[in-house]
């Protein structure tokens, strides 16, 4: 199917004119990354559901863009969403921002990282409490470091305590 051709043009729209903190050719991206975190980053692919083992994972850690290793989510805002993708109710705060993205008729809430711009999944309003939100999100896309702590600052946000000593 037409995946390649509809993924260059709805990643050109949603991150024109925009510049992120860390920026790479597509040369050096696909370097980088593997082609399947390539698909999904830069060109805004979708892995197939169930195929993530992030999805089944519900250690304690943090999650990274895969992109340009930043913080994104905390392990305690994952959910079971049923869905075959690994979801969140909240992300961490100042880690990602949305786009509107209108691909594939149907009108979405694209996320991606903030920092490098990496394409991370979409979120929908049909999540769990406190939020009412679901960040859907492709695995390939993050990196979980297990046992990791949350980065300072990031608490407040996703409603947990920092860790008690
Ligand atoms: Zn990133």
């Amino acid at each position: 199917m037409a995946g390649g051709l509809l993924g260059r043009v709805v990643g050109k729209g949603a991150a024109s004119g925009k510049q992120f903190a860390v920026s790479m050719s597509e040369e050096e991206w696909r370097r980088k990354l593997s082609p399947a975190a390539y698909h999904v980053l830069r060109e805004h692919g979708t892995e197939r559901a169930g195929t993530s083992k992030l999805d089944k994972e519900y250690g304690l850690g943090v999650y990274h863009c895969a992109g340009c290793g930043q913080p994104v989510f905390a392990a305690a805002t994952k959910f079971n969403s049923g869905t075959g993708w690994p979801s969140f109710w909240a992300p961490l705060d100042n880690a990602v921002e949305t786009s509107t993205d209108r691909s594939f008729f149907m009108t979405r809430t694209e996320v991606h990282c903030n920092r490098c711009g990496g394409h991370l999944g979409h979120v929908f309003d049909d999540g769990p409490q406190p939020t009412g939100q679901r960040y859907c999100m492709n695995g390939v896309a993050l990196d979980f470091h297990a046992g990791e702590e949350l980065p300072e600052g990031s608490a407040d946000i996703t409603g947990m305590k920092p860790k008690a000593r």
